[in-house]
């Protein structure tokens, strides 16, 4: 029986973290200091995690994300990646990277079976770039982003974050990376998760003038087919342009009814949404396949019908949510 939940959704796609750490620091993601890690030893080894995809590849699991935290600082990644392509079932594997590590790794990503790459940029200039980093060079993530084109990662997306005063003067810019390349620039709003409240107060964008902006550039937005299948952005391209521009607006007008997703964290919790707090450790029950599966299913059967991200306005809640970072929870 496919993982069908209570309110009808069927799910194919599994979002795995396979670290809590990370080399940036993003101002949205973390505090200045990082988080605070978890030990190695609770955080899942790759045969627990294959465990997980293949209890989930015969449910009909087909889609496979490696997230994190930055999942290319977790040593052997190759590895993992090369053991999960070879699950039977899995038709689709990409990851989400800062990009920092592609130009070492990329090849190899590909060799191993990785399908693609989401490489996360929100801005164009290099003080910027550290700035909301709070550490990285804008550099090492745009050779990151020429690695993937040039080694196959693709469709190779970008996730942006739009931020109020930080980088939505930069539009214009990403909007024209897709003329030349085969670039898919993701704007994305900012979500209130883990303890970033604050900064989503400040710098919280709702992406509805970005078609209007568009236009007024001369790069007018008409529909397009997502890049690579199903997926919660609107997809836009540029009249010529080699790529497309997707919009994902998790806050404004959020896309729950068509929500695919199960996760796992790094320390091996399984998660139906993002947002809510319940999870449930699948470390008891790794070792019992049957048992697994049950537990999926369980998990599955709690998914509530939708986040409620800013439900109460712009920054309250209705219930309280995860207090989980998005690195911890894996993005
Ligand atoms: N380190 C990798 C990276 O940055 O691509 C993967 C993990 S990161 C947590 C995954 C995605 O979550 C990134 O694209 C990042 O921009 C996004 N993200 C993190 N915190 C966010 C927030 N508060 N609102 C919206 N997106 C966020
Ligand atoms: Fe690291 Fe990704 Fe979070 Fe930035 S968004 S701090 S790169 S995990």
């Amino acid at each position: 029986m496919p993982l069908i939940d209570a309110h009808g959704r069927k799910h194919d796609y599994l979002r795995i973290s396979v670290t809590d750490r990370c080399n940036l620091r993003c101002v949205y993601c973390m505090g200045e200091e990082g988080i605070e890690q978890l030990p190695h030893s609770d955080i899942l080894s790759y045969e627990d995690i294959l465990k997980v995809v293949k209890a989930g590849a015969e449910l009909g699991i087909s889609k496979i994300r490696i997230t994190g935290g930055e999942p290319l600082i977790r040593r052997e990644i190759i590895r993992l990646i090369e053991q999960i392509a070879a699950v039977e079932g899995i038709g689709d594997l990409s990851m989400t990277t800062n990009g920092a590590l592609l130009p070492r790794y990329a090849a190899n990503l590909k060799k191993a079976g990785l399908d693609r790459v989401n490489i996360s940029l929100d801005t164009l200039k290099p003080d910027q770039y550290r700035s909301i980093t709070r550490c990285g060079e804008l550099k090492q993530a745009l050779d990151g982003i020429e690695a993937a084109l040039k080694y196959g990662l693709q469709p190779v997306k970008l996730n942006t974050v739009l931020m109020k005063g930080i980088n939505d003067l930069e539009v214009n810019d990403f909007l024209r990376l897709t003329l030349d390349k085969p670039l898919h620039v993701r704007f994305i709003e900012y979500m209130p998760i883990g303890d970033h409240d604050r900064g989503y107060r400040d710098h919280y964008l709702p992406l509805s003038f970005i078609e209007e902006k568009a236009k007024q550039a001369g790069l007018p937005l008409t529909p397009a087919p997502l890049p690579g299948g199903a997926g919660p952005a609107e997809s836009y391209t540029i009249p010529g342009g080699r790529g497309t521009v997707g919009l994902i607006h998790p806050i404004s007008k959020h896309f729950c009814d068509t929500c695919n997703r199960l996760r796992l964290t790094a320390e091996g919790n399984l998660k139906a949404c993002l947002y809510w707090q319940d999870e449930k450790p699948v470390r008891p029950v790794l070792n019992d396949k049957k048992a697994l599966q049950a537990l999926i299913r369980e998990v599955l059967a709690g998914k509530p019908v939708e986040h409620q991200m800013a439900a109460d306005g712009i920054c309250g809640t209705v219930k309280p949510g995860t207090m989980r970072g998005m690195s911890k929870t894996g993005g």
